[in-house]
Order: structure tokens, then C-alpha cells, then sequence
């Protein structure tokens, strides 16, 4: 790996402070269920470490991948690690031991390889049952079977019941989900149900364990209520500086396509970030940017490595000029709106090359 920093002024800055009150403000909305911190994605974009030492007060974390698992446990975190879609092979059933994690287990196969592989020690399972959304997870029907053999499996120590809602963030709210679910579970068992929308705005279903995601990161899960009515602050801004400037005349066109067209002399800065950077190239012309704190709008088609922003009512900004494509002052959920996308496409998205800077 080389030694030399690139000193290209795109940065990926994530404000700790923003993650800690994030996880105060669920502390909040869920004041009796336990705190399982989403931190999948490599923390939605932020950086896993980062972002767990930050959140060091959750009570638990969910993670996709064992790697992630790895890296929290070598990283000397004792929390309670979920994996959130379970063991792929029976190999992570054994690796999930000897690291104390607790698995999904949402299908046929991972029941029988649960039932069938020496394990080291109990695991705590979370019993998926599919209540609508028909990703993962036992029909409602099979449910009390797999219950059933989990606990004669001996292989399992807690049992929690979990669901995922499909509709927590739109106007169609739980559907039928939820009741499905407590139907399903009665008043005694142990369960965990609640994403960040559902968190919000469903208190009935925080249940043992809530896992909040995207409120974490400080962006909004609906579209109708920003995050900071919802009293997020965002954790991650994506900043960077003009690096050239061009002075158009009327008719001029700016970018691959010459999509954009001058109708009167302007200047442009172009600025450091592109779609190789993970800044979504559907974004048209129009969508907003902060150049030197202010508002103003990128123009043209977004190439791999630039991307251009109006200067008009900006007579003072020039080469050096700092720039926020998203994130303090600049809600990430404008920006993927304006591209057709959500704000979690956005973060996760965030290309390699982006270096993190802890803010
Ligand atoms: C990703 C994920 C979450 C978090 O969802 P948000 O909408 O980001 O809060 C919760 N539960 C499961 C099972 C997930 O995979």
C-alpha cells in the first residue's frame, strides 16, 4: 500500500458526535427495548470501527457478513453481534461459536444445518418468520415447528422472535405485519421487529430489541418528515473543493452530452467528485450543493471524476472553495431524491477511494 495520501480534496467526514446523540434520540423514541446498532455495509458507508466506537453504548450490534463480526470482536467489542441473515454454510454456524454471536435463522436449510453441526457452545437465534414482506423468513404456519425443534435442537440458547416490516416508512404503515406477527408469538415471547421507520413510528412494536439503521447515520426514513424534524443530525458529509473554474458565454455547453446549456454568461466551478466516488450520476442538473456554505445547484452530467456547480450568485467562490455534496447543511435525502435513489443507496455507496476523516 502506498505511503502517500492523496491530497485530492474529496473527504467522506464522519461526525462522531452526530452517531452519539443519533443513538440518544433511540434511546428516546424506544425508551424499554434494547439497542441493536445496524452497522451492516460497513456501517452504512461509515467505517464499521468507526462508527461501533462511536455507538459503544448500543447494546448490540447487527452486522451481514462474519468479516464484520471479525473485525468488531478483534477490535475488542463484547457486545451482543447478530448476524442479520444468518449462516450461509455451516462452517459460520461453528466460526458464530466461537465468536459468541447470535444468528438469524430463517429458512429450512439453516434449521438443519443448526440441528446437524457440533457446536462449541449454545448459539442465541433470532427465529425469522416472513409476516408479509416475502424476502426471508418460516411462513407463519411452520413457525411453532421451527420453535420446536430450535429447543430440542440443544444446540440454542435464547430464542428471540423477529419480522421485518416491508411498509414502516410509507402511508400504508404495518398492514397487517404486526398483528400477524403477535398472533403468532402471543404476549410472552421474546421479539424484535422494529427498523428505524417502524422504531419512530410504531412504538407497540419495539418488543425486546429495536434495530435502527439509517436513523443512526442521521438521515430521515420517510420521505414526508425530514431528519431534522425527527431530531437527526446527519453523520456523515461528503466534502470536497473547487478546482477549476470556467466562465460560459450564453450558448455555451458544459459536461459529456452537453447537456447543459448556458441562456446567459455564467461561471461554473468544477469540483472534485464524481460518480467513481459514489455521487449518483442521475443526478441532474438542478440538484443541490453547498459551495462555500451557501446554496447553489450542480449543472450538466455528472462524469466519473467531476462534477459541475452553478456559480452565478457566487461572485466570491474561485479555486479552493469548499464544497458539501451532501450531509451538514445539506440533507442527504435532497440529494437522492434529485437522483431517483434514497439516501441509504447514497451512503453505502461511497467508493473505496473516498477516504473517511473522523469529524
Ligand atoms: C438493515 C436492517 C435493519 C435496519 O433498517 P433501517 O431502515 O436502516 O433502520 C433492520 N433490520 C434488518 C433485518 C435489516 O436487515
Amino acid at each position: 500500500m502506498s505511503r502517500i495520501a492523496s491530497s485530492r480534496p474529496l473527504t467522506a467526514l464522519v461526525h462522531r458526535d452526530a452517531l452519539a446523540h443519533n443513538l440518544r434520540r433511540v434511546r428516546e423514541a424506544a425508551p424499554t427495548a434494547r439497542v441493536l446498532a445496524v452497522v451492516k455495509a460497513n456501517a452504512y458507508g461509515h467505517g464499521l470501527i468507526t462508527v461501533a466506537r462511536a455507538l459503544v453504548e448500543a447494546d448490540g450490534f447487527g452486522v451481514l457478513g462474519l468479516d464484520e463480526a471479525v473485525r468488531l470482536r478483534e477490535a475488542g467489542f463484547a457486545h451482543p453481534i447478530l448476524l442479520l441473515e444468518g449462516p450461509f454454510a455451516a462452517e459460520d454456524l461453528v466460526e458464530a461459536a466461537r465468536l459468541g454471536l447470535a444468528i438469524v435463522v430463517h429458512s429450512e436449510e439453516q434449521l438443519s444445518m443448526l440441528e446437524t453441526t457440533p457446536l462449541t457452545r449454545p448459539l442465541d437465534v433470532f427465529l425469522k418468520v416472513n409476516t408479509g414482506m416475502n424476502r426471508l423468513g418460516f411462513a407463519p404456519e411452520a413457525f411453532a415447528a421451527a420453535r420446536a425443534r430450535l429447543l430440542a435442537s440443544q444446540r440454542v440458547g435464547r430464542i428471540t422472535c423477529m419480522t421485518h416490516f416491508a411498509t414502516a416508512d410509507e402511508p400504508a404503515g404495518l398492514g397487517a405485519q404486526f398483528a400477524r406477527f403477535r398472533a403468532l408469538i402471543g404476549a410472552t415471547m421474546p421479539f424484535s421487529a422494529a427498523n428505524s421507520a417502524a422504531l419512530l413510528r410504531y412504538p407497540e412494536t419495539h418488543g425486546d430489541w429495536v434495530r435502527p439503521g439509517i436513523m443512526l447515520y442521521g438521515a430521515s426514513p420517510f420521505a414526508d418528515v425530514s431528519a431534522a424534524a425527527l431530531g437527526l443530525r446527519p453523520a456523515m458529509s461528503l466534502v470536497s473543493r473547487i478546482i477549476a473554474v470556467q466562465r460560459l458565454r450564453r450558448g455555451d455547453a458544459v459536461g459529456y452530452g452537453a447537456s447543459f446549456v448556458a441562456s446567459d454568461d455564467m461561471r461554473v466551478g468544477i469540483v472534485a467528485c464524481g460518480y467513481a466516488d459514489g455521487y449518483p450520476r442521475h443526478a441532474g442538473t438542478g440538484t443541490p450543493v453547498l459551495v462555500a456554505g451557501q446554496r447553489s445547484r450542480t449543472v450538466g452530467r455528472v462524469s466519473m471524476d467531476m462534477l459541475c456547480v452553478d456559480l452565478t450568485n457566487l461572485p466570491d467562490a474561485g479555486v479552493g472553495t469548499p464544497v458539501t455534496l451532501w450531509g451538514q447543511g445539506l440533507p442527504v435525502e435532497e440529494v437522492a431524491q434529485a437522483a431517483g435513489t434514497i439516501s441509504y443507496e447514497l451512503l453505502t455507496g461511497r467508493a473505496e477511494r473516498v477516504p473517511l476523516v473522523e469529524a
